[in-house]
């Protein structure tokens, strides 16, 4: 039954085992057991780039907040980027924000429910609907047989068919091989089946294989190589930049400035600094200032290492600065974590388990 290039794959009985396997196995997740494809999108988004443990209780705030697209449709965008903070990525919360006012306020015609049209193409119309979301929401909302792709999908097809090419170059082979899989009679089933199997049985490093509910179909099935598929091509090492960031007080007022809407941090909070593109000091490299030491913080592309400075008692004139204002430190704006960090080193510690 092995997959090689010699015998064929009984999609069936794979779709079969698999089913059984999930049947008995899934986690139990607050999204899972829901076709509101309002859950199931929030989800998808806060699930981009962060992991389950973390969004779950973000998940769970977010949801008692604004539970249904109407109501988030409605809100004011500070107060969502409120409740993402920390989850970072804060583009994600903007567009879940734009996507939730067109959803409501869009006449989409007979093939729409509540709003949400009822096809991937009519998904990825939308607001920050990318076709990894739109098949998600189509499969696990409508039960509709759409390719659901995510990375841990992307590993099981790779490891199942052996595919040598090197990522990013393989994807649209493994898309294609995922497509020959999908489950037409439980597109539901088999979507969350095969996510369920890449997070829990065919992790990254170590899958599992002599418990793994397909490993008859499998090329790679208990394999000394298989850690290394999906083939990647080795990436360049991140780069490091540095900066300086200014904790400006004025009778214990913290001065925030807000970042343009585009870009990195696009729309957030920050202390003036001249680590984060687009940003800049001005004339603030001449006051007196206390080190406080230095916060280094991950971005996709690069690493940054801002060293902090505290002016405790500024007199600097707004102009030159930005967009701003001055804060109490109980009512401080949605601040992104690399800011965060920066206050927490700065100015305020006994509040630092808050921040
Ligand atoms: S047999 Fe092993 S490599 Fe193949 S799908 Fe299962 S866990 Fe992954």
């Amino acid at each position: 039954m092995k997959n090689t290039a010699s015998s064929s794959f009984d999609v069936t009985a794979f779709n079969a085992a698999l089913s059984a396997w999930y049947s008995k196995s899934a986690r139990v997740m607050p999204w899972r057991g829901t076709a509101d494809p309002y859950r199931i999108w929030v989800a998808e988004v806060m699930l981009q780039q962060t992991t389950v443990v973390t969004v779950i209780p973000y998940y769970e705030r977010f949801m008692a907040r604004f539970g249904d697209v109407q109501s988030l449709a409605a809100a004011d965008i500070e107060d969502v980027l409120a409740l993402w903070q920390g989850l970072g990525y804060y583009r994600r919360a903007r567009m879940l924000h734009a996507c939730a006012k067109e959803v409501v306020s869009c006449e989409l015609g007979v093939e729409s429910e509540g709003g949400w049209p009822r096809d991937v193409g009519g998904l990825m119309a939308l607001p920050g609907i990318g076709p990894y979301t739109a098949a998600a929401i189509a499969a696990c909302a409508f039960d509709i047989p759409a390719n659901v792709v995510d990375g841990n999908v992307e590993r099981v097809v790779a490891r199942l068919f052996k595919i040598s090419t090197p990522l990013p170059a393989a994807k649209k082979g493994i898309f294609a091989a995922a497509g020959t899989l999908v489950n037409e009679a439980h597109p539901r089933i088999y979507a969350n089946a095969m996510m369920e199997l890449g997070a829990t049985v065919c992790k990254p490093r170590n899958p599992k294989c002599e418990v793994c509910p397909v490993a008859a179909f499998c090329a790679l099935a208990g394999d000394e190589t298989v850690d290394n598929y999906p083939v990647k091509v080795k990436k360049a090492a991140r780069p490091v930049r540095s900066g300086v960031a200014y904790i400006l007080m004025r009778e214990g007022d913290i001065f925030l400035r807000k970042r343009g809407d585009d870009g990195l941090l696009g729309g957030l909070w920050e202390c003036p600094n001249d680590g984060l593109p687009g940003a800049g000091l001005d004339g603030l490299t001449t006051m007196e200032y206390e080190e406080m030491g230095v916060v280094r913080h991950v971005f996709t592309h690069f690493t940054l290492e801002l060293e902090v400075r505290k002016v405790e008692r500024c007199d600097v004139s707004m102009g030159g600065l930005g967009e701003g204002g001055w804060f109490g430190e109980e009512d401080l704006p949605p601040l992104p974590t690399l800011m965060r960090k920066v206050l927490k080193v700065g100015v305020i510690r006994e509040h630092a388990a808050d921040l």
